[in-house]
Formats: C-alpha cells, sequence, structure tokens
C-alpha cells in the first residue's frame, strides 16, 4: 500500500517531489498527525532523473567509415553531373534518369525502399510556367515613358500558371522591405492598400542592429520569396525587387539565369497569387524612380524605421505575359537502411540533398547550354550515398533506422523537400534529425566545418563532438546575411519540426591563409554558381569532402544510438513545429 500512497501523492499533486521526501511526509501523516511533522532540513533539489549514458561510437564505425574514399565520392559526381542528364531539370529525361540511377545506387548499396507502399519513389506534380516577355517594360513616370530592357535591366516571370499574365495601368507604390513581423513590431504596410499595385520592394530585412531581426542574420523575411509571397497576401497586382548584390547576396546573373526559362511550381491550389513577380537592377530602379521625381537612397532611408508608411510614386505601368504550360512530373527519391532496436527503428535519421539541378538554357544560341551542376548538386548527392554505404558496411545496424530523401525540384524553390514535408514517408515527430548536404568543399583540408543552424538545436553538441575528433572547429553560417538556412531543403524539414541543419565547408583552410578560403568560395560563386560551368574539373581536392562525408556519418550514427531525439533550443522558431509533431504521435 504504502507504495500506492507514496506514488498517488507524488504524481498527482507535487510531480516535482521527490519520492525520498515524499515518503518521509507520508509516514510522519501517518504517524503522529499534520502538525507535528516539518520538512527535512537542508534537503538537496530533487534529482532530475540520471542523463542517459550516451551510447559512444566504436571500432565497427571506424572501419565502416573507411569506405568512404575520394573514388567512391568521385563517381556518382562524375555520373550525375554528365552532359548525358542534361543538368537534371525537373520533369526532363535527364530528371528520369537520374532518379533510376538512384534506385539502382541505393539498392546496390544495401537500402530499401522508403515509401510507404514499398516503392523508392515519392512522385508528384509541378507546373512549367515559361513566360515570353516583352523586350520592352514601359511605365509612365513623370509626364515621360520610361522603358527598361528585358534581361538588362528587368526579368519578370507569371505569378500565375495561366496561359496569360497581365497587370493593366497599375500604379507603383515603394513598400520599403515589404514586411509584417509583429515580432519585432514591424509593419512596412501600415493598413495601407495595396489591392491592384506594383510593389516596389527592397530585398533582404533590416540588418543594422542585432535586437532587430537579428542583425545581418538574414531571416525567412528576407528572402526574395517572402516579398511576392506577402504581395500576394495583400492583394497586389505585381512585385519588382530592386536588385543589389549585397542585399541578394548574389550578382544580376544568377538572378538572370534562375528566371529565365521555364519556373516550376507545385500546382496551384487557390492561394493568393500576383500576377507578376520581377526584378530590376538598381540602376534601373534609379533611372525609373527618377523620371518620378524620386530618388532611391532617400526612399530607403526612409524605410530604415518603423514609422515608414507606404509611398504612391506617381508612376503607372502595364505588362502583358504569354506564358506555354506544362505540367510533368518529377520524384523524390527515398531509402531506408531498416535500425536494430525494436522501438527506436520506427525513428530515423534522415540525410537530405536534392537531386536536381537547371536543366538546359532555353538560349538555343549558347555555346554551353547544360547546367551540368557538379558541385550543386551532385557532389551533395554524392557525400549522402557514401554515408549510405558505410551505414550498410556497419557490421550491426544502428538503433534508430536511416532514411536518404533525395529530394527534387530543390532549385525551382525547394519543391521535392516541400512536398516531402507535407506528405512525409513516415509521421514526422519521428523523424529523429535531419541532416542536408547542398555543395561540398572542393578546396581541401579545412581547420573548421560550417554548421547552417547552428544555435538552434541540441545537434551542434553532435557535430562538435565529432568535429573535435577532426581537430575541427564548428563555425556557425560564415555568410549570415545570404540566408542559407532558408535556401536549401532543411528548411522544410525544420518547418515540420525536425531539428535540421546544413553540413557546409569551412573557410579556415590547412596550410592556407585565412582568408583564402573565403576567397576561392566567392570567386567560385560568381562564376560558377548557377552557370553552365559548375563542372567536375580535375582541379578539385577530395580531402574536404571525404572528411565533411564522414562527419555527417558519424554524427548520424550518434543520434541513431542515443535515447533521446535531438531538440530545438528552447524559444527556437522551429520548435512549436516540433512540440505539435510529437503531440501528434500515436
Ligand atoms: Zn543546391
Amino acid at each position: 500500500m504504502l507504495r500506492q500512497a507514496v506514488r498517488t501523492f507524488r504524481t498527482t499533486r507535487f510531480p516535482e517531489i521527490s519520492t525520498r521526501w515524499a515518503t518521509t511526509l507520508v509516514a510522519c501523516l501517518l504517524l503522529s498527525g499534520a502538525g507535528a511533522c516539518a520538512p527535512p532540513a537542508a534537503e538537496d533539489p530533487p534529482a532530475s532523473p540520471p542523463p542517459a549514458v550516451p551510447v559512444e561510437l566504436g571500432p565497427d564505425a571506424d572501419a565502416a567509415q573507411a569506405v568512404i574514399t575520394p573514388e567512391v565520392l568521385r563517381a556518382p559526381i562524375a555520373e550525375l553531373s554528365a552532359d548525358a542528364y542534361g543538368g537534371r531539370g525537373p520533369g526532363s529525361d535527364g530528371d528520369r534518369m537520374t532518379q533510376e540511377w538512384l534506385v539502382k545506387e541505393l539498392t546496390a548499396i544495401g537500402f530499401e525502399p522508403g515509401m510507404p507502399d514499398g516503392s523508392w519513389e515519392q512522385p508528384f506534380d509541378i507546373v512549367g510556367v515559361e513566360s515570353k516577355a516583352t523586350p520592352v517594360w514601359s511605365f509612365q513616370a513623370g509626364g515621360k515613358q520610361v522603358d527598361l530592357a528585358w534581361h538588362d535591366d528587368y526579368v519578370a516571370s507569371s505569378g500565375v500558371q495561366e496561359e496569360r499574365a497581365a497587370i493593366k495601368d497599375a500604379e507603383l507604390v515603394f513598400v520599403g522591405y515589404g514586411i509584417q513581423a509583429p515580432e519585432y513590431d514591424w509593419d512596412d504596410f501600415q493598413g495601407t492598400d495595396v489591392s491592384g499595385k506594383v510593389l516596389v520592394v527592397m530585398n533582404n530585412d533590416p540588418d543594422w542592429d542585432p535586437e532587430l531581426f537579428e542583425g545581418t542574420r538574414r531571416l525567412y523575411y528576407g528572402r526574395w520569396s517572402y516579398k511576392y509571397e506577402k504581395a500576394a497576401e495583400l492583394g497586389a497586382a505585381g512585385a519588382i525587387i530592386i536588385h543589389t548584390t549585397p542585399s541578394a547576396g548574389y550578382g544580376f546573373n544568377v538572378v538572370q539565369t534562375s528566371w529565365t526559362g521555364p519556373q516550376f511550381e507545385v500546382p496551384a491550389a487557390g492561394e493568393p497569387r500576383i500576377q507578376i513577380p520581377a526584378w530590376t537592377t538598381e540602376d534601373a530602379m534609379k533611372r525609373l524612380l527618377a523620371a518620378g521625381g524620386h530618388d532611391l537612397d532617400a526612399l530607403r532611408e526612409s524605410a530604415r524605421s518603423r514609422d515608414f508608411v507606404p509611398v504612391p510614386l506617381g508612376i503607372t505601368t502595364s505588362l502583358e505575359l504569354t506564358n506555354t504550360l506544362q505540367r510533368v512530373k518529377t520524384a523524390n527519391i527515398v531509402g531506408v537502411l531498416r535500425g536494430s532496436d525494436a522501438k527506436l527503428a520506427d525513428e530515423y535519421v534522415v540525410y537530405s540533398a536534392h537531386h536536381d539541378h537547371l536543366g538546359m538554357s532555353s538560349d538555343k544560341s549558347a555555346e554551353d547550354r547544360i547546367y551540368n551542376g557538379a558541385l550543386d548538386n551532385a557532389a551533395g548527392v554524392s557525400q549522402v550515398l557514401a554515408m549510405g554505404r558505410a551505414f550498410a558496411a556497419l557490421p550491426e545496424r544502428p538503433r534508430r533506422s536511416i532514411m536518404i530523401a533525395m529530394v527534387a525540384a530543390e532549385e525551382s524553390g525547394l519543391l521535392g523537400s516541400s512536398y516531402f514535408a507535407k506528405n512525409p514517408p513516415v509521421a514526422a515527430g519521428r523523424f529523429a534529425a535531419n541532416i542536408n548536404y547542398d555543395g561540398a568543399n572542393i578546396w581541401g583540408m579545412n581547420r573548421d566545418v560550417t554548421v547552417i543552424g547552428k544555435g538552434k538545436s541540441t545537434l551542434d553538441g553532435v557535430v562538435e563532438k565529432f568535429a573535435g575528433e577532426q581537430a575541427r572547429t564548428v563555425k556557425p553560417d560564415q555568410f549570415p546575411d545570404r540566408g542559407f538556412f532558408y535556401r536549401s531543403d532543411q528548411f522544410n524539414f525544420a518547418k515540420i519540426g525536425v531539428p535540421a541543419i546544413y553540413l557546409d565547408t569551412g573557410t579556415d583552410f590547412v596550410d592556407r591563409e585565412a582568408e583564402w578560403g573565403r576567397e576561392q568560395i566567392e570567386a567560385w560563386e560568381a562564376v560558377h554558381y548557377h552557370q553552365p560551368s559548375d563542372e567536375l574539373v580535375d582541379e578539385w581536392v577530395w580531402d574536404g569532402i571525404v572528411a565533411d562525408s564522414v562527419l555527417g556519418f558519424r554524427c548520424g550514427l550518434y543520434i541513431a544510438q542515443q535515447d533521446a531525439m535531438p531538440t530545438w533550443t528552447p524559444g527556437d522558431e522551429f520548435e512549436a513545429a516540433r512540440q505539435a509533431a510529437l503531440a501528434a504521435l500515436p
């Protein structure tokens, strides 16, 4: 009975009271009446349950990771970035070849189909909209006509999945950053009705105060997609983002490339949409505003305040796009290595990498029309496959299961991981963690590694542990202004509450000057990022890729072996989604 009495007392009324103390109290009450008992003096605080003893990795892991070699990493990159794959554009022949090749490779490595219906593929439809814009976009400003030239001054695409998108005699309104963020007491719209207008908006988010929008670290508010989503939500007809390299995080050449050719999306489902999302260069916008009697710098200065209100510019415009629509199918490829623990095998460490790239340039006169996407992201796919090989090489399966999700259509807006997250093969609460690979370190061995998403979860400690074994330090996003956490597939896993990181190259290279690493990465980005020249070349150095793959393997194995799953940092923007996902589990 005693035991019973004690347990009931403790658990129902004072869950935090330690068993030992409750026993004393009940005994007292039974023996001598209420008044006589005083709590024993100087009691230690109730002990929280002893921390689970971490399950360390043994020699089996060391032996298994030896399968991760430069040759094993190079082969899939050479395969998938070959011209024969045509740049792996979504829904293309190259896309289908990639999917087939991935299924063969995962089968050969020893994985099983990962979808509940026993298949490898998670197919979904996407709609490609290719817009034919007029060579000139005309504006009426200050009684004059101002013309912007397609490609050189502006790019635009269709916001609707219809054969025609159009803006007619719409007025331009400058809306600063175009952000509504109640948590920062920031509202660039102040109740202004912008329906039917064309918004002129700055990219990025306020970056001058660490307390405001986390200073230089770009939040989702600072992403171009947020600008268009907000404009659509408020009923605008169109939105023009002013391009500057610092506020975009890349040159206008990337905008030109990414916004030419078919733009793929998941099929429209009645959500609000603008007719025409567009970009102009800073110079073109300066020219246009000056014709209307406005100064861009003065407008931007006025936007750096909570008191900012939208500025009608007195400039009007019309634009019509004729669109070619194509509805195609692509697919995520999902494989599983079933875990060994009766209970924990129903939980998964999921590795992700996008298998798609930009396909072929629509410019038929171009010398090299194929976006081979060797670094972006055949290299990420290859690292994940190499880790899969290491898991399959273990004499005993890890306790939790290992899932590999090669997601599609990332370049079109993280579409594959978005579809996966909305239709997960297992409940979101069963994912212990997501480790995403996008790109790779092709410049040699470094003394550090970058964790995109550092500071957001207990995954940091895991990476620090195993990077430490490699005598490497773990650094947060080295380009926080670029908003990388929101620019690759881990973002969609995080959105459904899965603690997620993107393991990226460090910048502090062995036997190199301190700045050498950043210079190499920035030089590569300026020349090859999203360009046909992103190809596998002999200059690639493999030590760093091997080390980053071994690191990812050891981190995932460690997570798969622990009693408890990783957690978000208390108060993190994705913590609530995690709690909801765990609460939803049966
Ligand atoms: Zn990528």
